[in-house]
């Protein structure tokens, strides 16, 4: 039905901008059932609708902020993070302490199935944000099953169109179930979870040459725990993100754009500085992902990788003050890590003088602690020195589970 001719191009191109200017009127303060009495004609006709929708959308935020500033949000339940297994692609689901849950991204069309399946099983009836990252397929391809398989609260993506099949079907399987969109943007909290706080840290920019850096990024605190997640942005994107001044400080990291050297920029995973980084990409994928600068970076810094190309889907449990995972991160470069530590950690004690070459690490941000010799330390700059095992848990440190200290 779909010929690859230029007529059928520019009719599906001016078809998908109508979809997506008519979904975007959603944003503005009108209940969501008056979208279907909007016509074509209509939408077309009235720009204004989107600096509109920006205005509610602005409105919306500085309400919001300054209900946060009055209360920090407390910790009791846990929160609970699947990177599932999507081949090359991508697809993060969070479960809140309070039972709220959020879709990043859903892989490949060819996904779809699968993650229907894998939420299904979970007992998910109800998906209260769905964030598609940017428009690429390997990251929105399912989620119109998705859509079309459980109730939604709303949409989250950035303001850029693609004329592909698979961008076309996402408008598509929105408008039919009424959903409103939000933009993605910068400094827009999402508030799903008292106990949860979730602020986009991007896209800063309306104007990128290349889609990967429209990607909504967001993150996520829990108690002393944080998540940051950015789609493919590139660059571009994560400079922004740096000298914007935001707070991206997080001791999880989803790296970037599966692994490619064109993300995780030092500068960003400096400002970031995570202890576990989680790749999400395909086996033996023809991009190469992940790319061995990227891992040498991390591995540079100190930080535990885990793969789903070589573990599957891999779940993050936080319970407010440490991650807990349910596999091992790779050990493909632990043996070169631990030398490196060592002498990292030789150097510091020499220079602090404080320490012989005994006693226990801690971790500034998960707050484990560890013998000198395990082979899970934390980069440098997130330690803190322990003479004794006793003052590591005074200083309010757990024990690391693979060294038991
Ligand atoms: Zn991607
Ligand atoms: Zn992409």
């Amino acid at each position: 039905m779909y010929n690859i001719s230029k007529k059928s191009q520019k009719w599906r191109c001016l078809y998908v901008l109508l979809i997506f200017f008519i979904l975007l009127t959603g944003c503005s303060s009108e209940p969501a059932s008056d979208n279907k009495h909007i016509s074509y004609a209509e939408s077309i006709t009235e720009e204004p609708a989107i600096s509109e929708a920006n205005e509610s959308l602005e409105q919306e935020n500085s309400s919001v902020l300054a209900t946060e500033i009055v209360s920090a949000p407390s910790v009791e339940g846990e929160l609970t993070v699947h990177f599932i297994d999507v081949d090359q692609g991508d697809a993060t689901l969070i479960i809140t302490p309070a039972g709220r849950t959020l879709l990043v991204d859903a892989g490949e069309p060819s996904q779809g199935n699968h993650l229907v399946q894998y939420l299904t099983a979970l007992g998910i009836s109800h998906i209260d944000v769905i964030v598609a990252t940017h428009p690429h397929a390997d990251h929105i391809g399912g989620l119109p099953q998705i859509i079309r398989s459980f109730e939604v609260g709303k949409v989250l993506m950035p303001k850029v169109t693609h004329t592909t099949r698979a961008f076309e079907n996402l408008l598509l399987a929105i408008q039919e179930k009424g959903l409103k969109i939000t933009y993605a943007k910068a400094g827009l909290p999402l508030e799903i979870d008292p106990e949860v706080g979730i602020m986009l840290i991007g896209p800063h920019g309306d104007s990128y040459n290349n889609l990967n850096d429209y990607s909504a990024s967001l993150r996520l605190t829990h108690g002393e725990n944080a998540l940051v997640i950015t789609g493919d942005a590139e660059e571009t994107a994560e400079m922004e993100m740096v000298r914007s001044g935001m707070d991206l400080a997080a001791n999880l990291l989803r790296v970037g754009h599966h692994g490619s050297s064109s993300s995780s920029v030092p500068a960003f995973l400096d400002a970031v500085s995570p202890s576990y980084g989680i790749i999400s990409c395909g086996r033996d994928n023809s991009y190469g992902h992940p790319h061995q600068e990227v891992l040498q970076r991390l591995q540079g810094r100190g930080i535990q990788v885990f793969r789903t190309d070589e573990q599957g889907t891999i779940i993050a449990v936080s319970d407010g003050e440490a991650w807990q995972f349910d596999t091992m991160p790779v050990t493909s470069f632990v043996e070169e890590r631990t030398a490196e530590a060592e002498a990292a950690k030789e150097e510091s004690s020499a220079a602090a003088g404080s320490s012989d070459g005994r006693g226990y690490i801690g971790n500034k941000n998960s707050g484990i602690f560890h013998t000198a010799d395990c082979s899970s330390l934390p980069a440098e700059h997130n330690r803190i020195y322990f003479d004794t095992r006793d003052e590591a848990m005074e200083a309010g440190q757990r024990p690391c589970q693979r060294c038991k200290p």
